[in-house]
């Protein structure tokens, strides 16, 4: 990660400011690896973030250009840009599971629904870990957090039958998987076709949180433990197990096949303008 660090990212940034132990430097490395494969430099990418650990830890690490969008407003900010920008242009977001599946889900649908351009990297702790670990949109069934003592039994968003992916592909996205942060290389293969796509892209990564999460759901802090039970509980799609929390693995790939939003735009600008001038004309 090292000469990585060093080309894509801003040195006061390095080493992170997340907890120790925590798995959140697994998705950006993954993320940044996957940019450098495909030979983006820093000036090719635009870099969102949002609230919470997933934003606050990525804010402003970006040598190139970067924007923030508090609670949920990311997504607006970034299809505003994507009409701004030139098309070439890779608009990047890593935002958090309350961004991404809470309060930010409906300017999210309308990106999804719009396929903007853009490659969302969710990185998912299980909850609101940055202001002491409450339960939240994707915390696992059953389990401890500050806000649920008797275990949580609210649906959550990744389960068989309302699994929040299945939703974002009703809702027009065109390319969506779901990873933990330990999947390594296939974590970076799934994102490097993310970033081929001219369109949405969603990556939803479920990562440890040895602070809160690991301290309140499974009664330890080592990273060794959180990382363990984790994975022990992902399964890629089609091997699922009873046992299994995250089903693994390319949900949706149907990449550029429907326009991109902003393409769209400018094609039927350019459709508008020659109907007027014609019109203008006789
Ligand atoms: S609170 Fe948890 S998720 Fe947030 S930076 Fe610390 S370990 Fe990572």
């Amino acid at each position: 990660m090292d000469y990585l660090a060093t080309k894509y990212l801003r040195s006061r940034k390095i080493p992170s400011s997340a907890c120790s132990g925590c798995g959140l430097g697994q998705c950006h490395k993954a993320l940044v690896k996957a940019i450098d494969d495909l030979g983006y430099e820093r000036n090719d990418i635009i870099w969102g973030t949002s609230i919470g650990c997933a934003g606050r830890q990525t804010f402003a690490t970006w040598k190139g250009d970067s924007f923030a969008g508090t609670h949920g407003r990311v997504y607006a900010i970034a299809r505003g840009l994507r009409l701004a920008l030139a098309p070439e242009k890779r608009l990047v977001l890593t935002v958090g599971d309350g961004d991404a599946f809470g309060i930010g889900f409906n300017h999210l649908l309308h990106a999804v629904r719009t396929n903007a351009q853009m490659t969302v990297m969710v990185c998912d702790n299980l909850g609101y870990q940055s202001t002491g670990g409450q339960y939240g949109w994707t915390t696992p069934p059953g389990v401890v957090t500050d806000s649920s003592p008797y275990g949580m039994f609210e649906p959550n968003w990744v389960q068989p039958g309302r699994d929040v992916l299945m939703i974002l592909k009703e809702a027009g996205a065109t390319f969506l998987a779901r990873h933990v942060s330990m999947d390594g290389g296939v974590l970076v293969e799934t994102l490097r076709k993310a970033l081929r796509n001219n369109g949405f892209s969603l990556v939803h990564v479920v990562y440890p949180c040895t602070t809160n999460f690991g301290k309140n759901a499974l009664g330890s802090r080592k990273p060794v433990d959180i990382f363990r039970w984790i994975k022990s509980h992902a399964k890629p799609l089609g091997l699922e197990k009873e046992d299994t929390i995250w089903r693994t693995g390319i949900y949706l790939d149907a990449s550029n096949s429907r326009p991109e939003f902003s393409q769209f735009m400018r094609e039927k600008v350019e459709e508008i303008r020659r109907r007027h001038g014609n019109e203008g004309a006789h």
